[in-house]
């Protein structure tokens, strides 16, 4: 049946209440570094967040794992976390017993006793850096508004965006710029533009399929927990060798105390990236913010097939069902697990977040053959990078990355950041989508943007030609 619709009596008055040289929708890593790039080489710019901080993911969604700074902003914000108080490390001697425990997150591949470090940044705390950052320089950051629109213009055989359309507590507003970034994470202004894309759980480009049972790498939503005794908890794994809490999990199980989702085994042998995402089989956790609070994981139940990025109802369903979910692991913990009797919620990511959403098809799309291949280009944005490709056989690759992957095709005036470069899925998930990567790129589409207007060209005209990292 089709949908009834109707118009909308205003559409043709919409104010235009600013304008910039650059505006950046979204501001995770990728549009918060963009944002901040190009304020600093002189141009005027606006960014357009939904929630009340920059950060994306690793701030309003939790995630918070702080690395080793690699270069530019990253290094920056990296020390101004510490400095602010806002970093938390987890090492052998806080944390006795992490190390290659089943129940570590990042830490259980480690031989147990093993010395380790392991950095967070607490995310409420650095997302108020990350706004002071933006302050300082001068960005005029919308926080509370979302992006819904742009408004095209013809731009020879392109269309090039003239504005972005916001809701905020003042109804549809409309925002002019000469360039735009895209840092949504989810490729929403590539999709609003019109510009070709791939949606989530396909493969890039060869195999475009619009059937509605294709699965994206699910989402997640990311909680805290805090008032954790794991003392206690690592006490009672080697006292009743339950390594992996299966004894009390089955009990839980037998007794109805916990719902089919949790705790489910991983598909790895699926035939899809089964071994980190998809199932976890037991609790999966990371300390974070200070003694006896961690982060846990709510992911998505892969055969759900969630495209939470295009589908309301998908979207409305994985918020309803993560939190009934996390509020069942919540009192499966407490009631059955020792050193998590005092524990409680402290904290539930502002969003679901995405992982495998719409991959948008640039100028040049980095595939697996070009990091197999170990290419260079002559519009390498970065110095031959080594990474470890998790899709092939934990293989490792040096490669470069050409300026051509953040040009999404037909549009003029768009520069791509973070999870929307122009990479197929097998690059992006895993390897090239942490938030040192994500923030690289939005400084390289910060300084693209700035060169362009200096040079009053658009960026596709944009010669690049030295590596900036
Ligand atoms: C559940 C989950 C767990 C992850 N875990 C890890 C991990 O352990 N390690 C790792 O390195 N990477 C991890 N990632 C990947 C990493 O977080 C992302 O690749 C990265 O954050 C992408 O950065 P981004 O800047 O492109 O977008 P995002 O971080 O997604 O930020 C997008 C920003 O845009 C805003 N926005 C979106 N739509 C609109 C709109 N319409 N209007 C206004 N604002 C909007 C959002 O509020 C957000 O602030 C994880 C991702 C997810 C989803």
């Amino acid at each position: 049946m089709q949908t009834p619709q109707i118009q909308d009596p205003r559409a043709a008055s919409i104010p235009v209440v600013a304008h910039a040289d650059v505006v950046v929708i979204g501001g995770g890593p990728g549009g918060f570094a963009a944002a901040l790039r190009a304020r600093r080489e002189g141009c005027s710019v606006i960014l357009i967040e939904k929630f009340d901080m920059p950060g994306g993911v690793h701030t309003s969604g939790l995630q918070g794992a702080a690395n080793a700074g690699v270069g530019g902003i990253h290094t920056e914000l990296m020390a101004r976390f510490e400095r602010e108080g806002c970093i938390y490390t987890a090492d052998e001697r806080n944390l006795p017993d992490w190390a290659g425990n089943p129940l570590s997150h990042y830490d259980h591949y480690l031989p147990p006793g093993s010395p380790f470090k392991r950095a967070s940044f607490n995310p409420d705390g650095a997302g108020s850096v990350m706004v002071n950052m933006l302050e300082e320089a001068g960005v005029q950051a919308i926080y509370g508004a979302s992006f819904v629109d742009v408004v095209m213009a013809a731009d020879g055989s392109e269309r090039r965006i003239t504005h972005a359309i916001i809701e905020t507590v003042a109804g549809r507003q409309a925002v002019a710029g000469t360039v735009f970034v895209e840092g949504t994470g989810t490729a929403e202004v590539v999709a609003r533009a019109g510009a070709p894309f791939v949606r989530g759980g396909g493969r890039q480009p060869e195999t475009v399929t619009t059937d509605p049972t294709q699965r994206p790498i699910p989402g997640g939503l990311l909680w805290i927990m805090s008032g954790i005794d794991f003392a206690q908890t690592a006490a009672y794994q080697k006292r009743e060798n339950d390594p992996a809490l299966s004894k009390l999990i089955n009990r839980a199980r037998a007794a109805g105390d916990i719902p089919p989702e949790l705790y489910r085994p991983r598909l790895a042998t699926q035939g899809v990236y089964g071994d980190h995402y998809i199932g976890h089989p037991t609790v999966d956790m990371s300390p974070i913010q200070g003694p006896g609070t961690f982060i846990l994981w709510q992911n998505v139940p892969y055969e759900w097939a969630l495209h939470m990025d295009e589908d309301a109802e998908h979207a409305s369903r994985a918020k309803r069902e993560l939190r009934r979910l996390i509020d069942a692991e919540a009192r499966f913990l407490r009631q059955y697990v020792p050193g998590f009797q005092d524990a409680f919620i402290a904290h539930v990511g502002r969003y679901v977040g995405v992982r495998d959403g719409r991959h948008p098809i640039g100028e040049y799309v980095f595939s697996i053959d070009d990091a197999r291949q170990e290419r260079r280009f002559p519009d390498a944005v970065t110095r031959p990078m080594t990474k470890t490709f998790f899709w092939d056989a934990y293989k490792r690759y040096t490669f470069e990355v050409p300026y051509r992957c953040f040009l999404p095709r037909e549009v003029s005036n768009l520069l791509l950041t973070g999870a929307s470069l122009s990479f197929t899925f097998e690059t992006i998930f895993m390897v090239m989508r942490n938030f040192p990567w994500c923030t690289q790129t939005g400084e390289i589409a910060g300084l693209a943007a700035a060169r362009s207007i200096r040079q009053g060209i658009g960026p596709k005209q944009l010669q690049w030609t030295e590596p900036l990292f």
